[in-house]
């Protein structure tokens, strides 16, 4: 009897850093077990991953990528405009959007041609069920965030216990979950506020219904993470699930780590030798992941904030295309030569991963984007939390409340689109996190549950972890359902 071939899964990613690179990461890891691996890109985004494909080929892994044009023309966006981080204003969205919709054709050709076993395909697709379904081929949902938000998005749209507050700053609790979850409806999407159906939540509800008519969803996470969340999303949301991550530990040195391919001022041997002269622990790391911005006036009262800390830091500032032109002014006056050898500002593209595994690395603050989280716990590092949007809200109450390996800064409202002298958070309120976090009585213990969940985390991808185990699992299905 001939050996029947690998399996064949393709992982078709949304278009954002935050969905691209744990689904990479997902392909590689499923290689890693054996199966044969194809992700389907964008040639600007392929660009970011190419060279990481490449080393994993030359190990003899079956990871490929195959290319699908993004049609930025069609919808009227300009040229190269291939990733959520392009784009500068609400105006924007929309066509984004659409021309994700316009992805459908060409991806179903690679289908017919590829017949691949299953089809991961990001919540953002919801039109891949369907597509799937026609060639028989199982579609599998990924969010790109944990099962924690999953349930608590679940409850409150399905309960909406927002509309028994009067005012948006007034406190309510989100009802039937394993914790008491408290909010206010300045931390909710616009569409939930003003509750008008826009677009945004009529595709939600696509979403919902794509993916409950989905073979199931994998999520980037671990059971011990989010125990009661991993099993009420099961059992009470009804989805078939399985916990596989955290999907950035497939990067296995330095070299993965470091994500090239984003542009960046700096390089990471010169981060990594900054760091490699610092103290265990002594060096905060901030960063807001791949699509916040500031206003001037924040980012002012952020270096001012952090100055006042007298910490050490590492302050990634996102290149924002609106702001080129502005030359720095939202730096104080000769802020980089005073701070020398106590802060260092990379503008554009931090290796992340590379710098929160440093043991010099004490402290990271952040938008609360679940990959920044997981990467976070996965490091064991405490956390100063700062959300923005998305469900970044709910993310911090985990990390602060529910875990407790971190702080909140105090940021109370959404901000996607920052005007440019709102202030959201005060520089005062930046200094006595940073105090809080790095060196207050309460550290010690917040760092010593930080460390013991980054050990969980290694822990649950190991042969015979939690992840380990359920992503064995799942692979064994699919091997069963097989055509
Ligand atoms: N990231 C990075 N360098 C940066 C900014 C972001 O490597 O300068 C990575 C980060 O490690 C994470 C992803 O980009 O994997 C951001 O995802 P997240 O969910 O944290 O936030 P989003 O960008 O989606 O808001």
């Amino acid at each position: 009897v001939s050996k029947p071939h690998k399996l064949h899964i393709y992982f078709f990613p949304m278009i954002a850093s935050g969905h691209l690179i744990p689904m990479v990461d997902m392909a590689r890891l499923f290689a890693q077990r054996g199966v044969k691996a194809t992700i389907i890109l964008t040639p600007f985004n392929a660009a970011l991953f190419s060279k990481t494909i490449e080393r994993d080929r030359e190990l003899g892994l079956e990871t490929s990528i195959r290319l699908i044009n993004f049609p930025f023309a069609e919808v009227g966006m300009p040229e190269g405009c291939e990733n959520l981080s392009s784009i500068t204003s609400p105006e924007m969205f929309p066509k984004i959007f659409k021309a994700t919709e316009l992805l459908q054709q060409p991806l179903e050709k690679l289908l017919e041609e590829d017949r691949p076993d299953c089809l991961v395909a990001d919540m953002y697709f919801p039109w891949a069920t369907e597509v799937a379904s026609k060639h028989g081929i199982p579609r599998l949902a990924f969010h790109g965030t944990g099962a924690y938000a999953l349930c608590v998005h679940h409850v409150i749209s399905q309960q909406e216990p927002y509309k028994n507050v009067e005012s948006d700053s007034e406190v309510f609790t989100v009802p039937d979950l394993p914790d008491t979850i408290t909010m206010t409806k300045r931390q909710l999407p616009d569409h939930i506020r003003d509750g008008t159906k826009n677009h945004m939540e009529k595709f939600i509800e696509k979403v919902t219904e794509a993916e409950m008519k989905s073979y199931g969803v994998l999520v980037n996470s671990f059971h011990e993470l989010e125990p009661a969340y991993s099993e009420y999303y099961k059992e009470v949301v009804g989805r078939r699930t399985w916990h596989i991550g955290p999907v950035s530990l497939s990067n296995r040195d330095n070299e993965d780590k470091a994500r090239r391919g984003n542009k960046t001022s700096i390089d990471e041997h010169e981060c990594l030798s900054w760091l490699a002269s610092k103290k265990p622990n002594s060096v905060l790391y901030v960063c807001f992941g791949s699509l916040s911005s500031f206003s001037t006036a924040q980012l002012l009262e952020i270096a001012m904030g952090l100055e006042a800390s007298g910490q050490q830091f590492i302050w990634v500032v996102r290149k924002d295309k609106s702001k080129e032109k502005e030359n720095e002014e939202w730096l104080p006056e000769a802020f980089e030569q005073r701070l020398e050898g106590r802060g260092i500002i990379i503008r554009g593209w931090a290796p992340q991963v590379l710098i929160l595994d440093h043991e010099s690395v004490g402290g990271f603050m952040t938008h609360c984007g679940w990959n920044s989280i997981l990467e976070g716990v996965t490091a064991g590092v405490p956390m100063i939390t700062w959300p923005h949007f998305a469900e970044q809200f709910y993310n911090e109450k985990l990390v602060t409340n529910i875990l407790r390996v971190g702080v909140g800064v105090g940021a109370q409202e959404w901000c996607r689109w920052p005007d440019d002298c709102k202030i959201y958070v005060k520089k005062e309120d930046i200094e006595k996190a940073v105090a809080q976090l790095m060196d207050s009585e309460e550290a010690e213990e917040t760092r010593s549950r930080a460390k013991a969940l980054g050990a969980m985390a290694k822990k649950a991808v190991e042969k015979g972890g939690s992840s380990y185990s359920d992503l064995s699992a799942f692979l064994e299905e699919l091997e069963l359902n097989r055509n």
